[in-house]
């Protein structure tokens, strides 16, 4: 069965979505612990980030960096990275905008008008 990060991918289910190639997606986690709380996902479904082929990984890491840089001289903040991976069994990096009130594992509340003004700011064409 196909991962709830695949079903984005093929547009099953609907996402905040920022960015796109051929290889990676990244849209915002449902369940962020900062405004701005974005997950970098490979297209290419496996569990663990090193089962990646390298070339995917590289892919995947590429995205991640870009997308850090873009998302600190956009809100102003330093991006953190995060890998944990035992809550969705498809490899994804979390990318978490840093201020002083974060809190590993805390989980922030927002409306679906916040979500897309997030998304609208962050967003990378
Ligand atoms: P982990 O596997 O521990 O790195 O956590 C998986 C992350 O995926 C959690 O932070 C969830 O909030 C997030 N997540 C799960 N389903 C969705 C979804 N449909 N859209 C966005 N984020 C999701």
């Amino acid at each position: 069965m196909s991962s709830i990060f695949t079903k984005i991918i093929n547009g099953e289910i609907p996402s905040y979505k920022i960015y796109e190639d051929d290889k990676t997606i990244a849209f915002l986690d449902i369940n962020p612990e900062t405004k701005g709380h974005v997950l970098v996902v490979p297209k290419l479904e496996v569990d663990k980030i090193y089962d990646l082929p390298d070339e995917d990984f590289d892919a995947l890491m590429h995205t991640v960096k870009k997308l850090s840089i873009h998302m600190e001289k956009t809100l102003g903040k330093r991006t953190l990275w995060k890998v944990i991976g035992t809550d969705v069994p498809h490899a994804h990096v979390h990318l978490l905008p840093y201020d002083e009130t974060w809190e590993h594992g805390r989980t922030l509340k927002l409306t679906p008008e916040e979500f897309e003004e997030i998304r609208q700011t962050l967003e990378l064409k």
